[in-house]
């Protein structure tokens, strides 16, 4: 038995959670749970699996959801904020915090996890981008499992279980191109938001919609690798593979790769996570390799899409670049969503960013100072493009 907190329930990843739940022979026992503001899809939730606590980063709905369970549910503790996203992922009945929130607000509640002993079955790589070494470090400390969840991730895990880490040669990282896969810049101009959405595989959050539309998905993705399998980018190699049947791949010193292939279905990740080192029984379809058709594989075409190319630069500064770089794109892709800037100024703001913050790159790499410089770049977007001070 398996006692877990999903924050960010309410979501794709947190929504394939639950599958994998009430797929699991009441194996995985659902303890805690955490959304911003999604109040009816929370109280869906409560009603099917009766969890005992609830946080609501958004102080009314949280105050909605209490005025419920007191009526409904008098045994669940309602909290709120990010404390109240902290007490879900540090509960003491709990083996393993679910990370499935979408932004770096997931920081301080996986680092308190950490903390706190528990396992992280982790989706919200934008966690692993802004504070990788001090999240790998605790984690290592503090003797608790990362489990990826991010499907490439959890491919190159798969695909590396058995062997030496001094035996790699390089990481093959897939990615499907996105809905702009093979577009240039001057088609890129006009798009919109709901074209951006679009993804051609995967049914996912807006966010990680346009980062893979931007393909800073895969951006955010080469530095999550960096830090969960310790390898230098140099090493990260990224290839498009529209079909995406192979989640990636490991290429070994004597030249054999070993890949992890499956159905686009993320609740294969998530079940291996919250099972790991088990298998349990078939949660998706399985591939019909006679059906599928060929397999191709492309470079990735990093002067369109430039996203990919700032990101591997600020992997390989280090230190607080990466925090700039996810800060921007963050509000960026916030901007785009409410159509305040064009597709193309996602790229041009991650730019812009990255050299005006330079001078912050080699602060000292602490929790305080990610989340200190994280709020500067946000509000220097802001001002400049939402508000239009120029
Ligand atoms: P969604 O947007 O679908 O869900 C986000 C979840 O986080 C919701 O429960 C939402 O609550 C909650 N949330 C949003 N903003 C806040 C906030 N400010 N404070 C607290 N909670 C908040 O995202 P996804 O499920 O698509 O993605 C989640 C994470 O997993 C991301 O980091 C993403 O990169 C990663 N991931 C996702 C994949 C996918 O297939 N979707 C694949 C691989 C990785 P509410 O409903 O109330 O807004
Ligand atoms: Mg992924």
């Amino acid at each position: 038995m398996k006692n877990i907190s999903i924050l960010g329930a309410t979501g794709s990843i947190g929504t394939q959670t639950l599958d994998v739940i009430r797929n699991s022979d009441g194996k995985i026992n659902l303890i805690g749970i955490t959304a911003n503001s999604s109040v009816d899809k929370i109280k869906e939730i409560i009603g099917e699996f009766e969890p005992k606590y609830v946080a609501m980063m958004d102080e009314n709905s949280s105050k909605i959801i209490e005025e419920f369970c007191n009526k409904e549910y008098p045994n669940i503790q309602v909290f709120s904020g990010i404390d109240g996203l902290v007490k879900i992922a540090t509960l003491e009945e709990i083996d393993t915090v679910v990370t499935s929130v979408v932004g770096m607000i997931g920081l301080k509640p996986t680092i308190a996890a950490i903390e706190a002993k528990k396992d992280i079955a982790l989706a919200n790589k934008e966690t692993l981008v802004v504070a990788g070494e001090l999240v790998m470090n605790k984690a290592k400390k503090n003797n608790v499992k990362i489990l990826p969840v991010d499907s490439e991730h959890s491919a190159i895990f798969q695909s590396l279980s058995g062997y030496k880490n001094k035996d790699i040669n390089k990481i093959l990282l897939t990615a499907s191109g996105g809905p702009f896969r093979g577009k240039t810049i001057e088609e890129l101009k006009d798009v919109t938001v709901k074209e951006a959405l679009k993804h051609p595989k995967w049914n996912m959050g807006q966010k990680i919609s346009i980062d893979s539309a931007t393909l800073m998905n895969k951006g955010l993705e080469v530095i999550e690798a960096h830090f969960l399998f310790d390898c230098d980018y140099d090493n990260i190699e990224v290839i498009v593979h529209p079909q995406s049947i192979i989640h990636s791949m490991v290429e070994y010193k004597d030249a054999s790769v070993i890949a992890q292939l499956g159905s686009p279905d993320m609740r294969l990740p998530i079940q291996y996570a919250l099972n790991y080192p088990e298998r349990k029984g078939m949660i998706a379809k399985p591939v019909n390799f006679y059906e599928l058709g060929a397999l191709t594989f492309e470079k990735p075409d990093l002067e369109t899409f430039k996203c990919l190319r700032f990101a591997y630069e600020a992997g390989k500064i280090g230190g607080l670049a990466p925090t700039i770089l996810n800060g921007a794109n963050e509000e960026a892709v916030a901007l785009l969503l409410k159509e305040k800037i064009k597709f193309l100024q996602i790229a041009e703001i991650i730019e812009e960013c990255m050299s005006v913050f330079k001078e912050n790159y080699y602060d000292e790499l602490t929790l305080d100072n990610i989340i200190e410089l994280d709020k500067k770049v946000r509000e220097y977007i802001r001002t400049k493009w939402e508000l239009g001070v120029k």
